[in-house]
């Protein structure tokens, strides 16, 4: 089923809106906290169903990795159970990713069929091709699932990228023609291209014009600057339809949502949120703070008194910084509540910019607080 974004205001390329799906509708721009194998390292989704922002929004959707879902309990196990909403318990947007860009990272065998890897769970070898990652995602039965792509790593030669871009172009041929399940769920393509300006415009065209339900941009924030990757990211939007959802694949640096924002993206996904949150590392208006600091140690302050979390409003400083300190798993929960918390408000508060038309005031306070991160995952 396609998908469209009504626009409701913008500010400059920088759009909100409205996507709708049968499930009903999500704000945009979006972020998606990570639900790795069906939950979110270190929070229920039931504390993810209670979250609220500063405005008392909740969180919109939530991404689940095909690649850990269907090695463990399996794609049909999960069908069995009701599909990842029922078992998963969460009642909001989910959207999947195709298994690539894990199964990339294992160093796969690629051959035009698809690419075989071992399990990292069992050291079993398994074959991933798109028609595979299709119907896997069909039994998963999130709202969006995604096309399975080649991720080439940045920096890669022009013949590497061009490879990579011909095999994705290829696959998301195969997927469309896969895919079934066209009533209740979207499939959405995928732009290749590394970062090379002219093959990300070619990507995105060649995968526009296999008309897909939504477009997504693979393959950013892969070891290059964002001064390399912004070029790519705004080639691959020139060519997208501004009224289908845009998202920017597994970016979610603060400096990198609000620039990505800034040319056009709706949706973003990151780990970046609850990684930090198992570290110790909290986020915050005034950039990263690390709670296992000495100086905590005796702080009554919460991590933000503006905060709305369950974290800010109940545990100073103190108790945070002793059971992060410890490896208490309680810090690490803790923590997480208070980062995705502080994310979705970041999102919030840069949709509110757009419709007020000062995102580019915005825009330079999140580069005086997090110019020290780059588009990694900053840990
Ligand atoms: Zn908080």
């Amino acid at each position: 089923m396609k998908l469209t974004l009504e626009v409701d205001s913008t500010d400059g390329a920088a759009r909100t809106g409205v996507v709708r799906t049968v499930r009903g509708e999500f704000r945009a721009p979006v972020f998606m906290p990570v639900g790795t194998r069906g939950a979110i390292r270190g929070m229920s989704t039931h504390e993810l169903s209670s979250l609220r922002t500063a405005a008392g929004m909740r969180a919109d959707i939530l991404l689940g990795n095909t690649y850990h879902l269907m090695l463990r309990p399996g794609a049909e196990t999960v069908a069995a159970l009701g599909g990842l909403h029922e078992f998963t318990g969460w009642d909001g947007h989910m959207l999947t990713d195709s298994g690539g860009y894990q199964v990339f990272s294992l160093e796969p065998r690629v051959t035009d069929e698809g690419a075989t890897f071992r399990s990292t769970y069992d050291g079993d070898t398994h074959l991933l091709t798109p028609e595979g990652a299709v119907a896997i995602q069909e039994l998963l039965g999130a709202d969006i699932q995604m096309v399975l792509d080649v991720c080439a790593p940045l920096p890669s030669s022009d013949r590497v990228l061009r490879e990579a871009l011909e095999r994705t172009a290829a696959w998301a041929t195969r997927a469309k023609a896969a895919h079934v399940r066209t009533d209740d769920q979207a499939l959405f393509g995928i732009v290749q291209g590394g970062d090379a300006v002219d093959l990300r415009r070619e990507s995105a065209e060649r995968t526009v014009a296999l008309d897909f339900d939504g477009y997504a941009v693979g393959g950013l924030s892969v070891g290059e600057t964002r001064e390399r990757m912004l070029p790519a990211l705004e080639a691959a939007i020139s060519a997208l339809p501004s009224d289908q959802p845009r998202y920017l694949m597994g970016v979610g640096d603060p400096v990198s949502i609000i620039e990505g924002v800034a040319r056009g993206v709706d949706m973003f996904d990151c780990v970046l949120p609850t990684r930090l949150a198992r570290h110790g590392t909290l986020l915050t208006d005034h950039g990263r703070l690390n709670i296992k600091r000495a100086e905590f140690a005796r702080s009554d302050d919460p991590i933000d008194p503006g905060c709305p979390c369950a974290t800010c409003q109940n545990y100073p400083r103190g108790l945070l910084r002793h059971l992060s300190s410890l490896g208490e798993s309680t810090a690490h929960n803790l923590c997480t509540i208070h980062n995705l918390t502080w994310i979705l408000t970041f999102v919030e508060q840069i949709r509110s910019a757009i419709e007020e038309s000062r995102l580019d005031e915005l825009r330079t306070r999140v580069h005086a607080a997090w110019s020290q991160m780059g588009p990694g995952l900053g840990d």
